[in-house]
Order: structure tokens, then sequence, then C-alpha cells
């Protein structure tokens, strides 16, 4: 088995609901109580209007390609026999963008466009400590 990629460090306060949700497959985001702004990545307070009170959602993983690059060698354990992969922001439908990885494809110089549909895609890393929100051609 490869070396993992590199881990969030716990306990970790802000996101950890966040990586419990990937546990069981879920990609959570939070909305604001306050002025209902969408916030991601997870953090304690609302960045439009400072509010700490928000409400974890669960997204449905679909969205579309935003950008992407193709990192063709990294010396990285965890990347190095990857070959070429794919660096993307994909913006999710509920209106929020993640970096990810795409998969699922043959070849990240060819197969991937600003604007394809996605879906995500979870790698489980290690003993179910996390898993990884990756996407792939919906
Ligand atoms: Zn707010």
């Amino acid at each position: 088995m490869p070396p993992l990629r590199p881990q969030p460090r716990f306990p970790e306060n802000d996101t950890q609901p966040f990586w419990d949700a990937t546990k069981g497959h879920q990609l959570t985001y939070q909305t604001c109580d306050s002025c209902k702004e969408i916030i991601f990545y997870p953090r304690r307070h609302c960045p439009n209007c400072g509010s700490q009170e928000n409400t974890w959602n669960v997204s449905q993983g679909l969205g579309a390609v935003y950008t992407f690059s193709v990192i063709m060698q990294s010396r990285h354990p965890a990347f190095k026999d990857l070959g070429a992969y794919a660096v993307a922001y994909v913006d999710l439908d509920e209106g929020f963008r993640i970096m990810t990885n795409i998969v699922g494809i043959q070849d990240p110089t060819k197969d991937i466009q600003c604007g394809m549909r996605v879906k995500v895609r979870w790698e489980d890393q290690g003993e179910g400590e996390i898993s990884l929100p990756m996407f792939e051609p919906a």
C-alpha cells in the first residue's frame, strides 16, 4: 500500500465535523444561521458576517469543474507513483467550491474540460480514519 497522503492533525476543532462526516462518505458544508452565507472550507465563524452560529449540511456531491491543472511529476511518496494527475476546483451545485482531484479518467491532459459535470468519489485513507472527496465524470 502506498504511503498516505498528508492528513489533518487531530484534534482539529474547527474541521472535525467535516472529517467525521467523510467516514460515512458525506460531503458537508456549512451555512450561516445569521446571513445565510454558504461557508466552505469548514471553519468556526462566517467569513461574511462573523457569526459563530452555523449549520452543517450534506452536499449531493454533484458539480462542475471550475478549473484544473495537471501535475506531471511529484516526488512526495504518496504521489510519486500516480503518474500525471489532476488537481481541480469543483463548484458544487449547492454553491461552494472545493479543491480536489479529478479521478476515473484515462488521461488527465485530455479528458477534463472546464464546466464538465462531475460527482464525488471517496478515497478511503488508512484504517477508516478519514476519506477524501475526489471527483469523477458524472
Ligand atoms: Zn454570516
